[in-house]
């Protein structure tokens, strides 16, 4: 038979049909566990006892309105990423549905904020191996030629340099008075699991105040209590202006965010900016009820503990093997960079019973439920160094 789903995806050859906690089971019946979280979207699992009744609630009650009306799950959202992200009162948040959306919507801020500035042609700093989505203008902020071959002309008006390099930015900032904004990931996830360090967040801080320059962290998948932090900038003890979110927000209902500190906060006005299914009652819901959830349940220092516990766990099963060259990341973020491609490892896995990605050609990354329990972790464990360890023990094609 002929399919007819557009052919985007490499997809493994096996359907998900349902799940609970970090399990899912395919239709066959066969078991999962789930080190992946469908790419850091299922914060709470599958099936989430508390999440299932309060989406069950909402569904019958509204799912969809227009923003032609007063919207008082948007602002209790608001609320609750403003004060999570301890920004200041007079901070803001606009709702959408996807991580491009809220990058793209960052965008607009930028080119705005510099057009309020007097500056005509506004450019946007932005990085080597960054991601930030694969509409025309967030494939253009992205930085792997494969995710923009093809898609030419770009859009104009990005400065790309090296992660954590300061020294570069201060030269672009000097060269350039056209830039408005510094644009990247705290932590790249499809770049590999590449940390920004603290003292180089610390240090564009710094940069964007002297300049007048937005800083805008695309958090969109190392948010959301991944690290062990609400955010993963709080590590740093620095604050953005602009802080695009998706994927973990709502649990797996689909939901975008950008947070706005004060400079950018007032930048879009009615207008400039919207979108049919933003801050929609049933996203705005679950990503009310994930917060909450995550709080009744202590799940940022749970991340925090069981991302220790797989960190060195791993380091521990993977010692003196050949082939493996770095572990990065932060709490349930964990990259793994091996020598040599490895895309294999995630067929083999699924074999074995364990869901994870492959990114970057060579790093194995895992991105679980922050639900994982102690146990969960060591078998994620136990799966996974067996199959590194084979998998490394073949010469290097
Ligand atoms: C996944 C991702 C995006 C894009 O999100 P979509 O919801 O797929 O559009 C943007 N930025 C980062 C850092 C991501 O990980």
């Amino acid at each position: 038979m002929t399919s007819h789903v557009m052919n985007t995806y490499g997809r493994l050859p096996f359907a998900l049909s349902h799940g609970r906690g970090c399990r899912v089971w395919d239709t066959d019946g066969r078991e999962y566990l789930d080190a992946l979280g469908g790419i850091a979207v299922n914060t709470l699992g599958h099936a989430h006892p508390k999440l299932v009744p309060a989406l069950q609630d909402q569904v019958g009650k509204l799912i969809h309105c227009s923003n032609y009306y007063a919207a008082p799950l948007q602002e209790a959202l608001a609320d609750e990423l403003v004060r999570l992200a301890g920004l200041p009162d007079s901070s803001k948040v606009f709702f959408c549905s996807t991580g491009l959306e809220a990058n793209e919507g960052a965008l607009k801020i930028a080119r705005k904020f510099g057009h309020n500035k007097g500056i005509a042609r506004p450019e946007v700093i932005v990085y080597d191996k960054a991601f930030h989505g694969r509409s025309i203008a967030t494939l253009s902020a992205t930085g792997n030629p494969k995710v923009q071959q093809g898609f030419e002309p770009l859009v104009e008006g990005f400065v790309r340099l090296p992660l954590n390099d300061l020294d570069a930015v201060r030269a672009a900032v000097q060269a350039n008075p056209n830039i408005v904004a510094i644009f990247l990931e705290t932590i790249q996830g499809e770049g590999g699991i590449n940390p920004t360090r603290a003292e180089v967040l610390q240090g564009l801080r710094q940069i964007c105040d002297q300049h007048d320059l937005l800083l805008m962290l695309d958090e969109v998948q190392c948010g959301l209590g991944r690290t062990g932090r609400w955010f993963a900038h709080q590590w740093a003890g620095i604050q953005p202006d602009v802080m695009p979110l998706a994927k973990g927000l709502g649990s797996g209902v689909p939901i975008g965010a950008i947070v706005a500190g004060p400079r950018a906060a007032d930048v879009l006005q009615p207008g400039n900016h919207g979108t049919t299914f933003g801050g929609n009652p049933l996203a705005m819901r679950a990503g009310i009820e994930t917060l909450k959830i995550m709080q009744e349940d202590g799940l940022l220092a749970h991340a925090a503990a069981m991302g220790e516990r797989l960190r060195n766990g791993l380091a521990a099963a993977l010692e003196g093997v050949q082939g493996v060259k770095e572990m990065r990341g932060q709490g349930l973020m964990l990259g793994i960079e091996l020598d040599r491609p490895c895309g294999v490892l995630l067929t083999q896995a699924a074999e074995a019973g364990l869901l994870i990605s492959v990114t970057a050609d060579t790093v194995v990354r895992l991105l679980p439920p922050l639900i994982i329990t102690a146990a969960e972790v060591d078998e994620l464990i136990a799966k996974l160094a067996p199959l590194m360890r084979a998998f490394l023990a073949q010469p290097a094609a």
